[in-house]
């Protein structure tokens, strides 16, 4: 355990152990080299900091509270379950917390115009949000189903003034936007910063984008210090490319006594092509320049995913994910849409919050593992962000009769 902690992760080629790395094309490496020292000197930079900080602090209402959630605690009757509201930030998900400080980056380098992908539609409203703030030109490539799906959120986008691009091509969702979104950054590459979203894609984008969740744990831990006296028991996360997960874990990854878990959508069970839990039948590949385990067949090929999430639907998890599931120090599991579905409902009755749909998948484990722990024992969950945005579409599965 130790042993997997002390190093400096990612190396200074973009590795975890065997996972990540920069597998772009030629004509993105400079403009990936250059974003690597940028970042070097912004991380050291007070100023930067401060702003950082300011702008986390005023524009997107951190520090987030630490709720105790004592309905549900009681109803499931085991572990005290408390919940990391970052729901409550400015756009209603954890997105912006990295969105913001990537347009700082992004000012740093001289950039004047920004694109983005987006799945469900959060990363590009806390995209449009940070251009709207900055004055900048913003892009958005989506997925056509995703824009069907997050209709609201394609709304705000457009009235933050972002452009919205909807992406038709193979399965017309997140993987397919972010091809758009490359391609868009090799023509423009001169004028333009690519917002990345997740904990993904080349090296230097998944050890940024850690770096600016890692505020989620780094408070979380400081709240319950305070609040218990002592390190909670487990920790729970969903999982999409996982950079909610991974912020919230981060802090307590020296903490041996604190089990992690992150939880990947499941969609209709572990069965090709119905969901996209990619720890369970999936293996190792290379997809939109990172190498990680992602869902592909016996001839590599990329297979279809499926979430009733739009924002956990996706084939490759972020490769830092891949090597601590390698190292042990974080137990992969998932949930499907159903136990998904389930717990959106659950977690409305019983604390009058409504999470996200990716949310739900970690409230839903919650809901498997509290009662199984004994009383004293602390559990938290990362609530990465709100369900308004899931309503309509949990309303016409949920609500039919
Ligand atoms: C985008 C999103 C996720 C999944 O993305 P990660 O990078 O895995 O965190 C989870 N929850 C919410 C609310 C999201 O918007």
């Amino acid at each position: 355990m130790s042993s997997t902690t002390e190093k400096v992760l990612p190396d200074s080629s973009g590795h975890f152990g065997a996972y990540g790395g920069m597998f772009v094309p030629e004509t993105l490496m400079t403009a990936l080299q250059d974003l690597d020292q940028e970042y070097q000197s912004a991380r050291k930079d007070p100023a930067f900091r401060k702003e950082l900080a300011d702008l986390l602090g005023d524009f997107c209402g951190r520090p987030t509270p630490l709720y105790l959630a004592e309905r549900l605690t009681a109803k499931l009757g085991g572990a005290k379950i408390y919940l990391k509201r970052e729901d409550l930030l400015h756009t209603g998900a954890h997105k912006i917390n990295n969105a913001i400080g990537q347009i700082l980056l992004a000012r740093r380098m001289g950039k004047t115009r920004i694109i983005a992908e987006t799945g469900a539609g959060q990363h590009g409203v806390a995209t449009a949000t940070a251009a709207a703030r900055f004055g900048m030109e913003c892009v958005i490539y989506m997925g056509a189903v995703d824009m069907e799906r997050q209709a609201l959120n394609v709304a705000r986008m457009r009235f933050l003034g972002a452009k919205v691009v909807g992406v038709t091509a193979g399965q017309a969702t997140l993987k397919e936007a972010i091809n758009e979104a490359m391609r868009d950054w090799v023509t423009n590459v001169r004028s333009t910063y690519y917002i990345l979203g997740s904990a993904l894609g080349s090296h230097p984008y998944p050890m940024i984008v850690r770096d600016f969740h890692r505020v989620i744990g780094d408070e979380t831990r400081r709240q319950i210090l305070q609040r218990e006296e002592r390190l909670p028991d487990h920790l729970v996360a969903c999982v999409g490319g996982g950079s909610n997960a991974i912020g919230f874990f981060y802090a307590f990854l020296n903490d041996e006594g604190v089990k992690l878990t992150g939880v990947e959508a499941g969609g209709d069970g572990i069965v090709r092509g119905r969901h996209a839990a990619r720890f369970q039948g999936g293996k190792l590949g290379v997809l939109q320049g990172t190498k990680t385990w992602l869902l592909a067949d016996a001839d590599g090929q990329i297979e279809l995913t499926h979430s009733v999430s739009a924002g956990l639907d996706y084939a490759a998890i972020g490769p830092e994910h891949s090597y601590y599931r390698d190292s042990g120090r974080i137990d992969y599991d998932y949930a499907t849409d159903k136990e998904a579905l389930a717990a959106f409902r659950e977690l409305s009755e019983v604390e009058g919050i409504i999470p996200a749909l990716e949310t739900a998948h970690a409230i839903a484990h919650v809901i498997k593992v509290a009662p199984t722990m004994p009383r004293d024992s602390i559990l938290i969950a990362n609530l990465s962000g709100r369900g308004d945005k899931d309503v309509q579409q949990a309303a016409e599965i949920l609500l039919k009769d």
